[in-house]
């Protein structure tokens, strides 16, 4: 293995290569290194949405943005967890790091039309999106044998599609037909986050940048406080490797590290949805580097259902679109709801963190998602991403909900199968109906936001009707939901050109962090779809071009 770079990057997620590419442009010698043993982290799991503000291909979809515009929303959005100057080192360099990689990598990137924000109606917040950027199609074909060492997204029935294409990216969405899929296998060509990785690493590959997979950066090195190089440990074996400018770490968060966990988040994260190799090594070594931490409680969070094995191999879905649409409400052990079902997946964590004081407890875990059989009907099983299975052909009513739900014949014996009061769950769901038919509702106000309005059901996009529906045909079905996460996003402090920071606020020389490896410069806020992808991105880009100096 060659041992000496001038700069060294820590993982192959979004994060990470845009750093290797920026940095490489810049005339640094990049050293790739992936811990997996297929290259391209969570973000070759993702949707590849990417949120920037103010981009430049807003135009092209009729939206208008300010970088003033967006620096308001995002501090509308603060509650004292963002450093203003680095929201506004992400508004002042998205819209260039957009172009760059435009240019300089073939992103291609185009703006996805209609998106909200996920907190529109915030001060500078975009009912009508714009800001969320993604890659057309890209052919497989043409990563030669790395076609087949970009780890697979276990979320996604095809990844030859665009998340434009799916109902969750799309004002209208037009999934391709039959022959269209055809054509795209000739030349594998993938869109989601497969898309994003795909078009970085090609980037990478044609610069001479060939990632060292089943590589683990262990330790950082140091010279009289500078970070040199770095311990990386392959097939058991460590190597030393210098790094003449500099480290990047971009080893995701520490979502799958069980005592960094119960060491800083607020609140549980059973079940995360990320690659499992995240078990925050890059928290680890800049802790050791003397870093100051920021952002620690925090991570993107989700609801999560599970799935039983063979389903996924992850055995666990991303609940988002499923608990928008109309016919569904989620309760907590009283059998009340407890939260706006629709509102954005991040918020949604908070409500998983709310303590009953009396009982000691965390007051809406466990929770459901309660549903009925309309539901199942018009849009498949959560998880299933597609409509009802029909059993015969025989005139009845063939629809057939998963074997692994809950079912009941009756909301009261539906209760009991959970454990749960019968008159609270029967009262809640006759409330839940007489709100649904006067059109609001008044509890929790969901549909009220043209967020909630997005993500509910296709066919009613940007109305109400998308996401209000009465629960009221048995069979009745639940799903227990549990506190998911993305990935963390706390980690070592940063300044704006990504450097950590010490515990005096000074740049630990030689050590640049990125992505979920570092405390979040957005603090707990998620923008818009690609909230996580974009600051990502954006750091990463600074990072590389300041490695470049
Ligand atoms: C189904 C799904 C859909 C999503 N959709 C979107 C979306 O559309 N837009 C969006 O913004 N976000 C989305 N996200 C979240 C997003 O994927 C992540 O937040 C993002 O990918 C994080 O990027 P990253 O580069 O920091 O980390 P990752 O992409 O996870 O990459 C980190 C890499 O570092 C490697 N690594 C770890 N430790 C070491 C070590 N010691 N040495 C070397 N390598 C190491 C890991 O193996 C991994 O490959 C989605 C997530 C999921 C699961």
């Amino acid at each position: 293995m060659n041992d000496t770079f001038d700069v060294i990057v820590a993982g192959t997620g979004a994060a990470g290569l845009t750093a290797a590419i920026t940095a490489h442009d810049g005339g640094a010698k990049v050293g790739l290194f992936e811990k997996a043993d297929q290259v391209g982290g969570t973000s070759a799991w993702s949707g590849g949405h990417v949120w920037i503000p103010n981009n430049p291909h807003m135009v092209a979809v009729g939206a208008t943005d300010s970088a003033e515009q967006a620096l308001t929303y995002l501090m509308s959005l603060s509650r004292g967890t963002i450093e203003e100057r680095l929201a506004e080192a992400f508004v002042d360099a998205g819209p260039e790091m957009v172009s760059y990689l435009d240019k300089a990598a073939g992103t291609d990137f185009y703006a996805v039309r209609g998106f909200p924000d996920y907190h529109p109606e915030h001060p500078g917040g975009l009912a009508g999106g714009g800001r969320t950027v993604e890659c057309p199609l890209f052919a497989f074909d043409q990563l030669g044998e790395w076609a087949d060492r970009v780890t697979p997204s276990p979320y996604f029935k095809t990844m030859n599609i665009t998340m434009s294409e799916t109902p969750l990216g799309a004002a209208v969405p037009s999934m391709p037909d039959a022959e269209e899929m055809q054509r795209r296998k000739i030349h594998d060509e993938r869109g989601l986050g497969q898309g994003l990785i795909g078009r970085l690493l090609k980037a990478c590959l044609d610069r001479g940048i060939e990632p060292v997979t089943s590589a683990r950066v262990r330790r950082l090195t140091m010279t009289d406080g500078r970070v040199t190089g770095a311990l990386v440990e392959v097939e058991g074996r460590t190597s030393q490797i210098q790094a003449r400018r500099g480290v990047v770490l971009a080893t995701g968060g520490f979502e799958w590290n069980e005592d960094y966990k119960r060491a800083f988040l607020r609140g549980p994260l059973t079940h995360p949805v990320s690659m499992q190799t995240n078990t925050g090594d890059g928290l680890y070594m800049a802790m050791k580097a003397g870093a100051m931490l920021a952002n620690m409680r925090e991570a993107w969070w989700i609801p999560v259902g599970e799935l039983p094995p063979g389903v996924n191999r992850m055995n666990r879905f991303l609940l988002s679109g499923d608990r928008s649409r109309p016919r569904t409400i989620m309760v907590n052990r009283e059998g009340r709801r407890f939260a706006n079902e629709a509102a954005n997946y991040n918020a949604f964590g908070g409500a998983f963190h709310v303590e009953d004081v009396s009982r000691f407890d965390y007051a809406n875990l466990p929770c459901w998602l309660i549903f009925d059989h309309e539901y199942v009907r018009q849009y498949g099983s959560p998880g299933s991403g597609s409509a009802g299975i029909k059993e015969s052909g025989d005139g009845q009513d063939s629809v057939k909900a998963a074997d692994w739900l809950i079912a009941a014949p009756s909301l009261g014996s539906l209760a009991e199968r959970l454990g749960i009061p019968a008159g609270n769950l029967t009262a809640t769901v006759d409330r839940w109906n007489a709100q649904v038919s006067e059109g609001r509702d008044l509890d929790f106000q969901r549909g009220d936001s043209a967020h909630d309005r997005w993500w509910g059901d296709p066919a009613f996009k940007g109305t109400r009707e998308a996401t209000l529906g009465p629960i009221d045909t048995g069979p009745y079905y639940a799903l227990p939901v549990q506190s998911g996460a993305l990935g963390t996003k706390g980690g070592p402090r940063i300044d704006p050109d990504a450097r950590v920071l010490d515990l005096d606020g000074e740049p630990i020389p030689g050590l640049y962090a990125v992505g979920n490896a570092c405390g979040s410069p957005l603090g707990m806020t998620y923008g818009g779809a690609g909230g996580t992808l974009g600051p990502a991105m954006v750091f990463a880009w600074l990072a590389g071009r300041h490695l470049s100096r």
